[in-house]
């Protein structure tokens, strides 16, 4: 018995072989974009798509027969190439209005601070070398520098992200099987799978659960504190809010008690608002703690992202008390999170533009404080040039637009966006393609509509965004 039906083998027979397909295709010109063996894999892989088709009852003789004599194989193979040259990081145009959008590489940073990465990842810098003595010293120790001048704390350190410095917080204080007290109302799940229970346990502490989902008092910490326990933590509920009949232990108190007991004390507070002089208040973002203010509640240690607020390069920071920052750097772990000298310049730059008043000027602020005149204004420019492309129709329309990445949930902000509409395809039809465009082109849909926000347009960007509708009737995207 065959496991497969008479107009199965027949479709079998009818599949080409690779080494014919490559023959023929060598001399289109699809195979000068791509290396010999990245085409030939592709043809593999078109072969293999097809018989899987087979299998599954999908593509019949006749079927396979059309697509092979109707330019199925280069149709197949165009459209493979195309995604090969687009693969990998691409720079976009972020039309979306969500500012800090980790899909697409949060905050970009200024151009000042670009520069200085630049300058660091093709030359030699002085990174673990003293200019004094010509020994060797810390990486970190000016970005230390940096961060206490900026926050109050005593010490500060960077390693990778934010994730990356709670890790190495619970590890440091509460490894070794040692307990970590949380608030049942802080037991966050913050974007991409990090779950602090499951952290915890990767970071071979103990979760003791405290309190309720609404209510955790000082008590409630205070009769779980054993001989076990190693660390109080505090986690900013920064992507949800209870509301209601609620109570927490504010930063004092915990701080408080983990002096009176003897333990360490340590706040997550993920987007780390700065708010330097100089710098416009982010006032809409409500009641988003400080860093400074939560230092100075005398916490061992604050932890915060480089690349949500505070508009750098991806990091995460822990500023606090030096004797707890100390104990961090000797954590074997640290040599694992630590970062490169790129993300290390961009940083040190970044800090010191909050540091000389020149916060606002860094993209991430400037797009969230942009006025709504101004962005009405350029939805309007923006509307009259797309209106007057072939199919396209272009108006403008009140909207609100997003801080994002999990920072201050509920929080929006006014903004004006063009609203979109093809006669020929659908909203998903328009955003795809504007996603494989040249530029691609992210956008928001609403009610079958696509938005374009100019919040999120940086310099150049609506010369490229235009470029790109204008290119799109050359595309063939599906
Ligand atoms: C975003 C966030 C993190 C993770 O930060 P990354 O820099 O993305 O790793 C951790 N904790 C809180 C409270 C956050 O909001």
């Amino acid at each position: 018995m065959s496991l497969h039906s008479d107009n199965q083998r027949a479709a079998f027979r009818l599949l080409p072989a690779v080494d014919d397909v490559l023959k023929e295709v060598e001399a289109l010109p699809l195979a000068e974009r791509v290396d010999r063996e990245v085409l030939a894999s592709f043809v593999r892989e078109m072969v293999e798509a097809w018989r899987s088709e087979i299998v599954a009852g999908k593509l019949d003789e006749t079927q396979l027969e059309g697509r092979l004599s109707g330019g199925g194989v280069q149709r197949f193979l165009e459209r493979r190439v195309r995604v090969e040259l687009g693969a990998g990081i691409v720079p976009v145009v972020n039309a979306t209005g969500v500012v800090l959008h980790t899909g697409l590489g949060r905050a970009p940073v200024h151009s000042e601070v670009a520069d200085s990465m630049a300058v660091a990842a093709r030359s030699y810098c002085v990174l673990e070398v003293s200019r004094e003595s010509g020994k060797r010293n810390r990486r970190d120790d000016r970005l230390s520098d940096l961060l206490t001048r900026l926050t109050g704390a005593e010490a500060g350190i960077a390693v990778n992200n934010c994730a990356a410095a709670v890790v190495l917080c619970l590890q440091s204080f509460a490894g070794d099987q040692r307990e970590t007290v949380l608030s049942r109302g802080e037991l966050v799940e913050i974007g991409g799978s990090f779950r602090m229970p499951d952290v915890m346990e990767r970071a071979g502490t103990v979760l003791r659960e405290v309190g309720t989902t609404n209510r955790t008092r000082a008590s409630d910490y205070e009769r779980a504190i054993t001989e076990k326990t190693g660390l109080l933590l505090k986690v900013h509920t920064s992507n949800f809010r209870v509301e209601g009949f609620t109570e927490e232990l504010d930063t004092e108190g915990l701080a408080g008690l983990g002096e009176k007991h003897g333990i360490r004390t340590v706040y997550d507070l993920g987007a780390g608002l700065l708010e330097c002089a100089g710098a416009t208040p982010l006032g809409f973002l409500g009641d988003e703690p400080l860093v400074r203010e939560s230092v100075s509640s005398g916490l061992d240690a604050v932890t915060f992202s480089g690349d949500k607020l505070l508009g750098g390069p991806q990091a995460g920071l822990i500023v606090g008390k030096r004797d707890a920052i100390d104990a961090l750097r000797a954590n074997p772990l640290y040599r694992a999170l630590r970062l490169d000298k790129v993300a290390l310049a961009g940083l040190e730059k970044t800090l010191s533009l909050h540091l000389a008043g020149r916060a606002d000027e860094i993209p991430s602020r400037e797009m969230m404080l942009r006025p709504e005149a101004q962005l009405e204004l350029a939805a309007s420019a923006l509307a009259e040039r797309l209106g007057a492309l072939n199919g396209l129709t272009a108006t403008v329309a009140a909207d609100q637009s997003q801080p994002g990445s999990g920072s201050a949930p509920g929080v929006f902000l006014d903004t004006f966006v063009v609203r979109v509409t093809h006669s020929d395809y659908s909203a998903e039809q328009l955003s795809s393609r504007l996603r494989h465009g040249s530029p691609p082109v992210f956008c928001r849909i609403q009610d079958d509509v696509v938005l374009l926000d100019p919040r999120t347009l940086l310099d150049g960007d609506r010369e490229r965004l235009l470029s790109a509708f204008e290119n799109l009737s050359r595309g063939d995207v599906g």
